[in-house]
Formats: structure tokens, sequence, C-alpha cells
């Protein structure tokens, strides 16, 4: 264990109503407009079963090397979301179709893989996100939002969960913590891990009187961190950019919450950009960044944000992985005019 002393709350970002005002947008997990639900698969007496149009990849895991660090690419499930016209401010429901199908994706639904990284550096295990903990689905009822496979993917990697030293988290949207927590008794599934999370981030979700300023959609998320993160021993809140474990630092990319954070990896000559939700589903957000989505809290700065870690990223042609890119999750890119252009790439 790395012997950091816990630090004193820092806040940089101001808890604004500026970012309220766009709460109804909120989220990456947004609900799901009334649409024509997914048909459930039925049994007897058990709850209707929802079941993923999309082959699971096999294995579940992809290895790599970035220097002189193993990454290991794990798949957790994957979101196949009702299409939804308010999905997008500025692009309709066939242009969102359109950039789907030019990316070789289907367009009868948005794709939206989830996707988590754990990083062995210095002889140290770092898990990057915890996925949806198969706890996502009740917030998404018409669409299909199956999580959760991370643990027996790790477990099929040779990944033991308790070698895990240190969990780094983005945000605390459900598909990237939900997996941190039991989905019953919400007891922490890695309790020997040092929890490593933005003090932005922190601040602003566990602020008491964020509750009732949150539309009702939105509350049951952050009674949940509420009642449970805060206390938590082992939950460490960074404020700004610090290299967080030797070799990867935070880098700050607010605007799709207002802690979002990205984590930089360096290892000799080698770096990886684990981007998180700042770059989201390519086919539409790299290749069209100038579209504001309703997964954005602040659309307009989670644009500016992500120009600027893609635009660093092509500087310094590093690999790039996301949260919800394209299995397994890794690439690369190149400046497309005003825009990006992502190839995926199965090794670094
Ligand atoms: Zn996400």
């Amino acid at each position: 264990m790395h012997t950091r002393s816990r630090r004193d709350l820092i806040i940089s970002a101001a808890v604004t109503g500026a970012w309220l005002g766009l709460d109804k947008s909120l989220a990456m997990v947004a609900p799901d407009s009334p649409q024509t639900p997914a048909t459930p698969v039925r049994s007897q007496n058990k709850p209707p079963v929802r079941r993923a149009q999309t082959p699971d990849p096999r294995p579940g895991f992809l290895r790599y090397k970035v220097g002189g660090a193993e990454v290991t690419a794990l798949y957790d499930g994957i979101w196949e979301k009702v299409h939804d016209a308010k999905y997008f401010g500025n692009a309709t429901v066939a242009e969102v179709k359109q950039a789907l199908a030019a990316a070789g994706l289907t367009s009868s639904f948005v794709p939206i893989p989830i996707t988590v990284f754990v990083v062995k550096l210095n002889g140290k295990l770092i898990l990057c996100d915890s996925g949806g903990g198969d706890q996502v689905q009740a917030f998404n009822p018409n669409s299909v939002f199956v999580s959760g496979k991370m643990m027996a993917n790790m477990k099929a990697a040779g990944i033991d969960p308790k070698a895990i030293e240190t969990i780094l988290v983005s945000h605390f949207h459900p598909d990237h913590i939900f997996g941190l927590l039991e989905k019953k008794t919400n007891a922490p599934v890695f309790p020997n891990a040092e929890v490593i999370v933005p003090a932005a981030e922190y601040k602003w979700w566990t602020d008491p009187s964020l509750v009732a300023r949150l539309p009702e959609w939105r509350r049951p998320l952050a009674q949940r961190i509420q009642s449970v993160i805060p206390n938590w021993k082992n939950v460490l809140p960074v404020d700004g950019e610090d290299e967080v474990v030797p070799g990867i630092s935070f880098v700050s990319v607010p605007g799709h919450t207002p802690g979002h954070t990205a984590f930089h990896l360096t290892s000799g000559s080698a770096q990886l950009m684990i981007s998180n939700d700042a770059a989201y589903v390519p086919a539409l957000s790299v290749n069209h960044p100038g579209w504001h989505g309703a997964f954005d809290q602040n659309g307009e700065m989670a644009e500016a944000s992500r120009r600027k870690l893609l635009d660093r990223v092509v500087a310094d042609q590093m690999l790039i992985c996301g949260s919800h890119f394209p299995w397994p999750g890794l690439a690369k890119i190149t400046k497309d005019g005003g825009s990006y252009a992502l190839t995926t790439v199965r090794s670094a």
C-alpha cells in the first residue's frame, strides 16, 4: 500500500446553480424516454430478464502492454439504448443513426458498451472504475442495460479481486461506481482497496443540499452515494491533477460531471490516456465533438474538455482508451479537420 495521508478536501469546483440548471439533462445514465419498451424475456415466477442483442466478446478480457505497465481490459456489459430525440441537443435521431452506421455500428439502438481497465504497474494492481455491478437496468426500463460482468471477466483474466490495492474513480455515475457496491447491502466489493476519487466529484455528490435540488429521477443515485461513500474509511478525495499512484496522474476533464476525471498513464516513453467518459461513444462524440449529449451535464464545458484532451492525445501520439469505446476500448486518434477520427486497436 502506498502511504499517502488523507488530505483535507480542497475544493476548486464551486457548487453552482449552473450545474443544477442542467440537471434535467444530467448524466450518462439519463432515464429512457417513454418509447416502445424492449420486450423482456419472462419466466414463470421470476422478474423479467433482459438480454442484450450484442454478443459478449469471448474472452471477455484483453491484455496489452503500455511500456512496463500491463493493462487488462475487462468487459462489463452493454447499454442498448433506445433512440431518443432528446439525446443530443444539436443532432437529430436521423443524424445519430447516420453517425453510428458510418462507424460500422448498428443503428437499431445506440450501442454503449462498458469496459473496465486494470493496470498492473510497479507490481501494484489498480482498478480504473468498476462498471455497473448489474445495478443499472432499473434506471433504464425501456432499454436493455446489461452490466456486472467485470468480476467474472477479472477472474477469467487471472486477476484476484482481493489483490486490487487501488481503485481510481473517474466520476460517480452508476455505470462507473455501482460495481464497487454489493447489490442489496451496499457493502464494499473491494473493502481493502484504497478508493481515490476526484475531490470536486466527491464534494458535488455528497453535498447534503444536493438531493432536494435534483430532479426526482436523479435523487436515488445521490441518496445512495450520500448514504454510503462518506462512511467508507478507504476513500481518498484528491484535488487537481496529482500523480495519484506512481505512473498515473489525474487529468481534469469536467463537463460530463462537475469533477469528471481522466487518468494519464506513463511508463517509460509509452503513454495511455484512460479517457473514461470524456469522449463517450466515439462514433458520436469523437467524430462529432460539437454534439452536445444529454449524458453531459454541461455540454459546453464537456466539449471544451473533450477537445483539449483529444488534442493532447493527438499531439503526443499516445494511445487512448475509453469506458464506452468499441471493445476492447483501446484506440488511436487522429485529427480530422475540426473533428477527430478513431481507430480501434487490439494491442499497444
Ligand atoms: Zn459512463
